[in-house]
């Protein structure tokens, strides 16, 4: 209740300053405010050859960075650099299971603009979904929204690279708060936000709203169980590499799902099923712009980009993905 009168407190005075500077709001707490680029250090902790050591040249293989904050708050204690790193190395032997490799090309600490140590994801969505379009059909009509304080907080966060928009960054914050729309009773929806653990920004949601540079970023709240520890960054990749919802072979796509042997389900599951019963999901990966082949002179050789922004019908997907009925609980005869 304290955090939420101060909370309400500081809106006010934010819109009392907008109105009496009739123009943009100033200080601190506005995040249009453009941030400063993070002055990032590599982690000397992380043995980054002895990670990589066992790579194979000519292998599919994704390049993933590590950032991770140095100025978190003192109560804050959900993960840590080394944490981080494990995550890491669970998602290499995952994948690798399949013929996949990570190579872990950076590991960096550094002292982050404090207001995004916390930040919300996405807008409040304007359309719930309804049993029209399946929720991959309504994704692509209606991107998810990144919200400026996102792509602000990443773009002091990501360094300026060549191959930005093919690197996962996996960003280390304290919280990453995800609003949606969830049918209450009737016909009537409710909006709620959600805590993550883990948010992957994934190409099937917000396509054409994440900016090209920054389409690689996965978030990281927490990973201290556990199946946290085990799964959450092989888990978020597989959204951005499979580009693929909840969903596993009989079980199709939804917000949450509770239930065990994928890895793209809730659960302890680790498998990433191929063909047509597998949803086509490590065909999906194979096809995945985030990977490339090392050629005989060292050179990366990239899977072609998306030709659609990578929503989830995306033309590079060829037959590759599944149609199916749009679904809803609601009573068919409201
Ligand atoms: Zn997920």
């Amino acid at each position: 209740m304290r955090a939420r009168s101060m909370r309400h407190f500081r809106a006010t005075l934010a819109i009392g300053s907008a109105l009496l500077l009739a123009g943009t709001p100033v200080g601190a707490a506005s995040p249009q405010v453009a941030a400063k680029p993070v002055k990032w250090s590599p982690a000397a902790a992380v043995d980054l050859a002895a990670f990589n050591k066992d790579l194979v040249a000519g292998k599919p293989t994704m390049d993933v960075a590590i950032y991770v904050p140095s100025n978190f708050d003192p109560a804050f204690n959900k993960l840590s650099l080394d944490r981080m790193v494990d995550g890491v190395r669970s998602a290499k032997e995952i994948y690798g299971r399949v013929g996949v490799q990570i190579n872990l090309v950076s590991a960096k600490t550094g002292a982050i603009d404090p207001r995004f140590l916390a930040i919300q994801s996405n807008e409040i969505p304007r359309l719930p979904d309804t049993e029209y379009l399946n929720s991959y059909e309504a994704s692509q009509r209606y991107p998810t929204a990144m919200t400026d304080m996102a792509k602000a907080a990443f773009e002091s966060i990501v360094e300026p690279a060549r191959d930005n928009a093919r690197t996962i960054y996996l960003v280390a914050l304290q919280d990453v708060i995800y609003p949606f729309l969830e049918l209450s009773q009737g016909r009537n929806w409710t909006v709620k936000m959600v805590r993550t653990g883990g948010l992957s920004f994934p190409s099937y949601s917000y396509h054409t709203t994440i900016p090209q540079r920054l389409r690689g970023v996965i978030t990281i709240t927490n990973l201290s169980t556990p199946n946290r520890l085990r799964r959450t960054i092989a888990h978020e990749l597989g959204h951005k590499v499979m580009n693929v919802s909840h969903e596993y072979k009989t079980t199709g796509p939804a917000f949450e799902v509770f239930a065990e042997g994928g890895l793209m389900l809730y659960g302890a599951g680790e498998d990433i099923p191929a063909g047509v019963d597998g949803r086509w999901h490590l065909e999906r990966l194979l096809m995945s712009p985030y990977i490339y082949k090392l050629d005989a002179r060292g050179k990366k050789l990239w899977n072609p980009d998306y030709k659609e922004g990578g929503h989830y019908y995306d033309p590079i997907y060829g037959e590759k993905s599944v149609k199916f009925p749009g679904r809803t609980s609601m009573d068919p005869n409201w």
